[in-house]
């Protein structure tokens, strides 16, 4: 490590961050109208649905899309519309039953050896198929709490050798509250790595800060950083850099992906999104079928055409830039693998 690294490891431990990507943040997208006006599209959006999971997109993000294509697949993750307020059966709440997987305040356990800590409600995004968007994050500890009942839990159980930060995303914590979460989770002797799952480095590059790579490059544990990106165009420059100095402290960095009509349901949007993961340091992971909940219906692909999908994948990519296709099972212990 530089001094330069070093020093501004150092900052890191204190309150007072450069707030640059939090004034970013503040100037996202809040209106439906606002974004299609800024894409130089007539106002279409949906209030209704926004009063349920209210519209958030950062600029970083909107600045992707093509002006003038109502069709945009960066637009469609994230403009509230009014397919959302249809009443489809088999659409749910709480599809994955996720209340009944909590077992202390904020951490959710489905699978032996990992445990996922729900760090905070918030995302820097929202994306209107997210299966979290009727989830209730009242239950998420903040301030003094400071995760202590989830910690013990973990720590009561050794079973669990990985622990899973996530949310909401979790990189919109202040970069000292994950240092010091991070290294309250590397004291627990059986807990050999950590993961974050994280839309952040996609959305808000400008949140890989300085402070946060000398997190990463002092953690004690080995980490996995799992981003989430749909479509090719999601990667741009500052994306990948973002990405290219995550992956220099070491982290393994993957991709999860969920399979959504009018986004990616093409071979031709998958290919081109395995490729340029690649090219920014990205290994693809899940491609998942959507979860079924209340509001996201219009989003749904079906099984075969999912499975058909996958089979025009195969022939065309290295076997390591393939994604699994995988679908949440209540009550399973693993995500599910649809064969094809
Ligand atoms: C998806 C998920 C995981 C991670 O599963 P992997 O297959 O290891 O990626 C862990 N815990 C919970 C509660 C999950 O929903
Ligand atoms: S970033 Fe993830 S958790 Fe947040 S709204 Fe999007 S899909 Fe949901």
């Amino acid at each position: 490590m530089t001094a330069q690294t070093l020093t501004k490891a150092g900052t890191s431990a204190s309150p007072q961050e450069p707030p640059t990507w939090r004034a970013e943040l503040a100037t996202a997208f809040r209106q439906g109208d606002e974004l299609l006006r800024f894409l130089d599209l007539e106002d279409r959006s949906c209030g209704e649905a926004a009063e349920q999971f209210p519209c958030l997109v950062p600029r970083a993000f909107a600045e992707r899309m093509n002006r003038g294509d109502r069709n945009d697949p960066l637009l469609r993750q994230v403009l509230p519309i009014d397919a959302e307020m249809d009443v489809v059966p088999g659409f749910e709440f709480d599809p994955l039953a996720e209340t009944s997987s909590q077992c202390a305040a904020g951490l959710l356990r489905k699978y032996k050896n990992r445990a996922l800590l729900v760090c905070t409600g918030a995302c820097a995004i929202h994306c209107r198929y997210c299966f979290r968007r009727h989830y209730d994050y009242t239950q998420t500890p903040s301030g003094a709490a400071w995760w202590s009942e989830a910690l013990t839990f973990v720590q009561s159980d050794n079973a669990i050798d990985e622990v899973i930060l996530s949310g909401g995303d979790p990189l919109l914590l202040p970069t000292n509250q994950l240092q010091r979460l991070i290294h309250d989770i590397a004291q627990i002797k059986h807990v050999k790595r950590l993961r974050i799952h994280t839309r952040i480095p996609i959305v808000l590059p400008s949140r890989i800060t300085e402070a946060f790579i000398a997190l990463l490059e002092s953690s004690a544990l080995p980490v996995v950083v799992v981003v989430h990106a749909n479509h090719a165009r999601e990667i741009d420059a500052a994306v990948k850099q973002a990405c290219q100095r995550m992956r220099k402290t070491g982290v393994h960095l993957l991709n999860q992906s969920v399979l959504l009509k009018g986004v990616n349901d093409s071979a031709k949007s998958l290919i081109d999104l395995s490729q340029v993961l690649f090219d920014a340091g990205i290994m693809p992971y899940y491609v998942h079928q959507l979860d079924k909940v209340a509001g996201t219906a219009h989003f749904a692909v079906a099984d075969e055409d999912a499975q058909e999908i996958m089979r025009s994948l195969q022939k065309e990519l290295s076997g390591y830039l393939l994604p699994r296709l995988v679908r949440e099972v209540p009550g399973t212990d693993s995500k599910q693998p649809l064969h094809y």
